[in-house]
C-alpha cells in the first residue's frame, strides 16, 4: 500500500459499518473492518489476506463508510498486488486457463457433450468461431499470463 492509501486508512474509526454492509462477509472469511484494523494496529499489509478474493465489488462498504474511506478501491488495489505475488486463486485460475484454451469460462457439461456426439451434432467449446477464439486466447495470454501460471 502506498502512503496515500495508508493516510486514508488512518481515518478508519472501526465502526464496522463496512462489514455490516458486506453481503459476502456474511458467508465468507472476508472482514473488511478486521483487515483494516490489523493494518492499522499491527502493520499487516492489506494484500496479505487471501479473503480479499471473496469481495464481489458491490461497493456497499465504500458507499456507507462514514469516514469516506474507499474500501472497495483499497481492496481492488490490494487484490492486484495479491495476484501479482501469488497468482489467481484456484477456481479463477482454472476459469481463465479454460478461457485461454476454449474461449469459455466454464467447461461444457460432459453429459451434454456426450449427447451431442451421440446425436451427431458438432461439439462446441464456446460460442465463438475459430478466428475469434484465437483472439480471445491471445488476449488472455497477453494480459493474464502472469497470474494464471
Ligand atoms: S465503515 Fe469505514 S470507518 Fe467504519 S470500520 Fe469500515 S472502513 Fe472503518
Ligand atoms: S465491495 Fe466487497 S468488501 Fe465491500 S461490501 Fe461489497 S463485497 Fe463486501
Amino acid at each position: 500500500m502506498d502512503d496515500e492509501v495508508g493516510a486514508v486508512i488512518n481515518k478508519c474509526i472501526q465502526c464496522g459499518t463496512c462489514i455490516g454492509s458486506c453481503f459476502s462477509g456474511r458467508v465468507t472469511a472476508l472482514n473488511t473492518r478486521r483487515i483494516l484494523m490489523e493494518h492499522l494496529a499491527k502493520g499487516v499489509p492489506i494484500e496479505n489476506h487471501d479473503a480479499l478474493w471473496f469481495c464481489v465489488t458491490c461497493y456497499a462498504c465504500q458507499e456507507r463508510c462514514p469516514r469516506g474511506i474507499p474500501v472497495t478501491e483499497i481492496i481492488l488495489k490490494a487484490r492486484n498486488e495479491l495476484a501479482r505475488r501469488k497468482g489467481l486463486p484456484g477456481r479463477l485460475k482454472n476459469a481463465f486457463s479454460y478461457l485461454e484454451k476454449h474461449s469459455a469460462l466454464v467447461p461444457g457439461k460432459d453429459r451434454n457433450l456426450e449427447m451431442r456426439k451421440e446425436l451427431g451434432l458438432p461439439v462446441y467449446h464456446s460460442q465463438f468461431d475459430d478466428e475469434a477464439r484465437k483472439e480471445v486466447s491471445e488476449i488472455v495470454k497477453r494480459h493474464l499470463k502472469e497470474v494464471i501460471r
